[in-house]
């Protein structure tokens, strides 16, 4: 088992996985460089032209997207399709793929086989974290043939233990997941989650055995990111997209 901890690297704008990248996926996170790709308060034309031009920087027609809703929901994606199916977790095992999840503090998940190809993405906040969302989409690419020994995941920038208070209601509700481990006490009093630890937790749990973590906070990390956290007085914030996906032609 091993957990590395290797900040992602920053390339023309994009935030890289330094351990996806070895596997030969296209895999990072956008950065305010490439504009808002799905927050609520910027137009949607705006922000469907910049996933496209993402898409087409990469080398793919289009970016494959799920209605994300705090879930444990996994979806199998084999091409971009509107509208987007309800979901926080999606994989393929296509060439050509690529999927894209939003995330403005919650964790971006990425996850490749490499021996067959499949890829996958989640989006796990306080709530997917509660409900295992990483878990599920594990067991979906075990479920078309992986094996989780074999699989290879990578934890995202997002909000991180330096900067995830959360109230007593939703730690209780994390606690009574099973997941107390991760809640912790601040000097400041106040008690954070920290995600990080409890993904890379879940995936282990499973027998997931190369597990990567950015370490990477959207409020406080120093990089140019929107942070749902930090929005600004006008509550204006946009969101970024964690993506994976594999080049070529299906
Ligand atoms: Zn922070």
């Amino acid at each position: 088992m091993s957990v590395i901890t290797s900040t992602w690297v920053e390339r023309d704008g994009l935030l890289r996985s330094p351990l996806l990248e070895r596997y030969h996926v296209v895999a990072g996170f956008t950065t305010r460089a490439q504009g808002s790709m799905a927050g609520s308060v910027f137009p949607l034309d705006e922000q469907e032209r910049n996933r496209q031009r993402l898409a087409r920087g990469l080398g793919f027609d289009a970016i494959a997207r799920v209605r994300q809703v705090h879930g444990n929901t996994v979806v199998r994606l084999d091409r971009a399709v509107e509208p987007w199916p309800e979901g926080d977790a999606m994989w393929t095992d296509r060439t050509g793929v690529l999927l894209g999840i939003a995330a403005a503090d919650c964790v971006p998940i990425l996850l490749v086989d490499p021996a067959s190809g499949r890829v996958g993405a989640a989006h796990a906040g306080w709530q997917g974290t509660r409900l295992r969302v990483a878990q599920a989409l594990v067991r979906a690419l075990v479920g078309a043939g992986s094996r989780t020994s074999g699989i290879v995941a990578s934890i995202g920038p997002s909000i991180g233990p330096c900067c995830y208070a959360i109230d007593g209601a939703r730690a209780e509700l994390v606690a009574a997941s099973g997941q107390g481990a991760y809640l912790h006490e601040r000097p400041d009093g106040a008690t954070v989650f920290d995600l990080w630890s409890a993904n890379v937790a879940q995936l282990r749990d499973l027998g997931v055995e190369s597990i990567e973590v950015s370490r990477i906070c959207t409020l406080s990390g120093g990089h140019d990111l929107w942070s749902y956290r930090g929005r600004g007085a006008d509550g204006r914030y946009g969101t970024q997209l964690g993506f994976i996906g594999r080049l070529g032609t299906a």
